[in-house]
């Protein structure tokens, strides 16, 4: 019934708003739209918001998604931490967890954290509201039979049947998706992309560089679902190696990973710098964080470290804009941490190398969501999924 659906949509995207508002974006009778009301909050999935004994009529009162329907539970993961939340219907957060992936210690330990992360968020949770868990990870998955195939930046990470293995320990349906398309819903469904239907999401963080795609209002996932490679998109011919076996990629150029490596080797070849001061003198210390304190306290080397990063950088997003023409590119609420030194080299690289009339349609906007966007936005999807919107 694809009306009932639509009319959920409506109230999920504008929520509250009473019927007669319904009609007017929709165009819907009035009638019927009385009659999906009573069914959608007969089933549970909207509720009326402070109507009174004395109501004023139907017509007029307040609908909103009913956030106690059901319970999702999202993690992701990278190399250095797990994060995961519980989101209720209206993708609130009710729990959130954050605790270290220990990536170093192989596989065997990463899924048992994973398993007492998800064990931690359903402690105290009522059993029969969940609905399900979502993981969102990196790397290359196989979405369909649940599997991670394979991830760069952790050696022995190669076809974990995942979904198998969680799905077995908690007894509830579980889906595993890649991070960067759920972040590109979570910025759709909550963040800057609000209402956008066109929209490139940018991650940029510990685990490197991708892309999640937007068209049309729906994820554009690929043949195989893994779209978004954007950090081994070719920008430098004849460039470094990369973990992944090419060479010139732009995760081997402009990855947070690459700046602190690239630090690391300009000290132990002498170069002068405040990243030994910020570091203790100790090259185990430097991180891209440090590297970008420095270049804030004007440090030359981290400075001209950063633009090099961001002309790579500027040219993998240029590339995207001119293949694709998206009305919005969100950069990763990582890179917001670093915006006040970043951002500009990064513009100015993506000015240089984009159409010009594709750059005069494309806003360029930082994430404001925090750093459980990829747990948060495989539970919108899940909510998405439950609703049948998706
Ligand atoms: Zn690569």
């Amino acid at each position: 019934m694809a009306d009932k659906r639509e009319l959920l949509n409506v109230v999920k995207e504008h929520q509250p708003l009473s019927r007669t508002q319904i009609r007017h974006l929709t165009g819907i009778r009035m009638a019927t739209i009385g009659k999906y009301v009573r069914d959608l909050i007969q089933e549970g999935w909207i509720v009326e918001k402070n109507r009174s004994p004395i109501s004023s009529r139907p017509k007029n009162v307040m609908l909103e998604i009913n956030p106690n329907k059901g319970l999702f539970v999202g993690i992701e993961f990278d190399p250095e931490w797990i994060i995961g939340v519980v989101a209720d219907m209206r993708g609130n957060i009710r729990k959130k967890i954050k605790r270290n992936t220990h990536s170093e210690k192989g596989k065997d330990v990463i899924i048992a954290n994973l398993l007492s992360a998800i064990k931690e968020l359903i402690l105290d949770l009522e059993q029969k509201k969940i609905i399900s868990i979502g993981i969102s990870a990196h790397g290359i998955i196989d979405t369909e039979k649940g599997i991670c195939v394979f991830y760069t930046q952790i050696k022995d990470w190669k076809n974990i049947p995942l979904r198998e293995i969680i799905g077995q320990r908690f007894s509830l349906p579980v889906v595993l998706e890649g991070t960067s398309p759920m972040k590109a819903f979570a910025e759709k469904s909550l963040g800057v992309g609000k209402g956008v239907s066109n929209l490139v999401f940018i991650e940029y963080g510990p685990a490197g560089i991708g892309a999640g795609m937007i068209f049309n209002g729906q994820l554009f996932r690929g043949a195989t679902e893994n779209a978004g490679e954007l950090g081994h998109t070719l920008v430098e011919l004849d460039g470094p190696i990369c973990n992944c076996g090419m060479s010139g990629c732009l995760e081997v150029l402009a990855s947070r990973q690459v700046l602190a490596i690239q630090a690391r080797r300009s000290l132990q070849e002498g170069t002068t710098s405040l990243i030994n001061e910020l570091s203790g003198g100790n090259l185990k210390n430097v991180t891209a964080e440090v590297v970008f304190e420095a270049a804030r306290r004007g440090d030359n080397l981290s400075l001209s470290l950063i633009d090099n990063a961001a002309k790579y950088l500027g040219i993998g997003i240029a590339n995207l804009i001119n293949l694709l023409n998206p009305e919005m590119v969100v950069l990763d609420p990582q890179f917001t941490k670093v915006k006040d030194i970043l951002l500009p080299p990064t513009k100015r690289a993506i000015a240089r190398h984009t159409l010009q009339r594709l750059m005069e349609n494309v806003k360029i906007e930082l994430s404001p969501l925090g750093e459980e966007i990829g747990a948060l936005g495989i539970c919108v999807y899940l909510i998405e999924k439950e609703m049948g919107l998706c």
